[in-house]
């Protein structure tokens, strides 16, 4: 098998070892075999980035436009092999694979359109004939730290808005799935970006994320991960008083109002909670259930269980993929003891599952009987686990959804106006959702929580900007 190499001052290069992408389906399958890199690399790469800034921000937006689009064109050309193999290094099924690699096709498409649209503002001056004009300039060298659940998606929706702007790029992905990170590097390479502005540096987060968040070159971190390495490297970027932007976890609230359509409901509960294994940020972990519909959304959430397929990522009739690793099956299994410790009811699920081939398999599990002051619900699981919390009343529910650390999305199944309306109104959470999953947003607005969720500015969209372009106020006597 090739080794996959880093991509550094417009060069492959080997790393000084190499790290083994196992398929979470069937760990008998080596999806491949890529570099893995320690300080040194990532050093090299930033001082190529730090020396491409100059250049590349004062490139036409139209180049940098002309860019994007054709990474955006290829990525979308090739949906179906890239699918297939994020579907075989993550685990989330085909479709869910093939839909992942689209939004990062896309993503780049917007960004193509966003490079031509940034402007600045005239402003007339307190002081008689001065002119004012407010201009947005790129940062400088940006590092992208992404995690392994959005193994595309993710990279695509920093790296295309850094590479906008005028910004140039140090990206170090989940050294777990390192397979769609080069993929999306070798396209950009192939689209012809100029020498240094993007590099691509497989290796541990302790060796090369560390270097990046270190590095006084470095203007701004974008990082998507774990809320304890986030918070970390939060506050190294302070310290250094570098720019930071962090997407960290959740425990999402669905909740669902007696006057709920049972079928809408618990469509978006098995969907929101399960779907993707449940490794998403947005999963929706607690399900806040009125009174009068509780025993039948349950009875239905479990019937649907019961019938969905848990399997090879691959096969046609698989509905929920493996488990993305042992430790993180093992962290799952954990967090189902402890559910059963705290008095919760496991109504389903919750066991390891064999399949015709080994890998990470886990039957999703349902807690009932649940109250919100519980470990299960109060610390991110990130797999296939739900709990259900008994309320009386909207009050109630509105209370207990926003009773959480975090909040970065929530959702209500309900067909009154009232409930809909003051639940968009009153959630804590930065999405909020009605008769749709928790998870499962767009592409051209914002992303981002609140609380403990999020630091910094939203990502996505046309505020995308915010994170990627500084400010500069200029003041002019003609
Ligand atoms: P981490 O937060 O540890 O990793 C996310 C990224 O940060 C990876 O690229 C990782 O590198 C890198 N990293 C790790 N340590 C450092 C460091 N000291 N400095 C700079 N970068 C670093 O998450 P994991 O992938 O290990 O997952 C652990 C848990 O995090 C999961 O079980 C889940 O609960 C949660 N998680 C939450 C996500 C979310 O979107 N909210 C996404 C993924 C995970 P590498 O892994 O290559 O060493």
């Amino acid at each position: 098998m090739p080794i996959h190499k880093n991509y550094i001052a417009g060069r492959w290069v080997d790393g000084a070892s190499v790290v083994h992408d196992i398929n979470p389906s069937d760990t008998n399958d080596q999806v491949g075999i890529y570099a893995s890199s320690g300080r040194a690399a990532a050093e090299e790469a930033i001082d190529a980035a730090y020396q491409a800034f100059p250049g590349w921000a004062a490139t036409s937006p139209e180049v940098r436009s002309d860019l994007l689009d054709k990474i955006g064109t290829e990525i979308l050309a090739r949906k179906d092999e890239l699918g297939q193999l994020l579907s075989r290094e993550e685990g989330k099924i085909l479709s869910e694979g093939v839909g992942e690699v689209v939004r990062a096709g896309r993503v780049f498409k917007f960004f193509a359109g966003e490079a031509l649209r940034l402007n600045g503002e005239r402003v007339t001056s307190v002081r008689p004939g001065v002119e004012i004009e407010v201009l947005r300039e790129p940062e400088g060298v940006i590092g992208i730290i992404t995690p392994w659940n959005f193994p595309i998606a993710i990279p695509a929706w920093k790296i295309a808005p850094a590479l906008a702007y005028g910004n140039t790029v140090v990206f170090k992905p989940a050294e777990l799935v390192p397979g769609c990170g080069w993929a999306l590097a070798d396209i950009i390479v192939r689209a012809g970006v100029p020498e240094g502005v993007f590099n691509l540096v497989i290796g541990p987060g302790r060796d090369v994320g560390q270097a990046i968040v270190e590095s006084r070159k470095v203007r701004g971190i974008s990082f998507t991960g774990s809320v304890e390495t986030g918070r970390r490297i939060g506050a190294a970027c302070f310290e250094r008083g570098k720019k930071v932007q962090l997407e960290l976890g959740g425990k999402n609230p669905l909740v669902v109002m007696d006057d709920a359509d049972l079928e809408v409901a618990v469509n978006v509960a098995v969907n929101g909670a399960y779907f993707s294994t449940g490794q998403r940020c947005t999963a929706s972990s607690r399900l806040i259930v009125q009174s009068g519909i509780h025993d039948r959304f349950v009875k239905s959430v479990i019937e649907k269980l019961q019938g969905l397929k848990i399997g090879h990522a691959l096969a046609n009739d698989t509905q929920i993929g493996p488990v993305v690793n042992q430790t993180q099956l093992e962290q799952d299994l954990d967090y189902v003891r402890i559910g059963q410790k705290e008095g919760a009811k496991l109504a389903f699920g919750g066991t390891r599952l064999e399949r015709e081939h080994p890998g990470f398999y886990l039957s999703p599990a349902l807690f009932t009987e649940t109250s919100n002051d519980m470990r299960i619900n109060r610390e991110e699981i990130f797999g296939p686990v739900a709990s259900v919390i008994r309320v009386n009343s909207f009050e109630e529910a509105i209370t207990m959804a926003n009773d959480t650390e975090f909040g970065l999305s929530s959702g209500i199944c309900t067909t009154s106006l009232k409930h809909s309306s003051e639940f968009k109104r009153r959630s804590a959470a930065g999405m909020a959702m009605v008769n749709l999953p928790t998870a499962g947003v767009d592409y051209h607005v914002p992303f981002g929580g609140r609380k403990a969720s999020s630091y910094g500015s939203r990502e996505q969209g046309a505020y995308a900007r915010e994170f990627y372009t500084v400010v500069k106020t200029t003041y002019t006597q003609p």
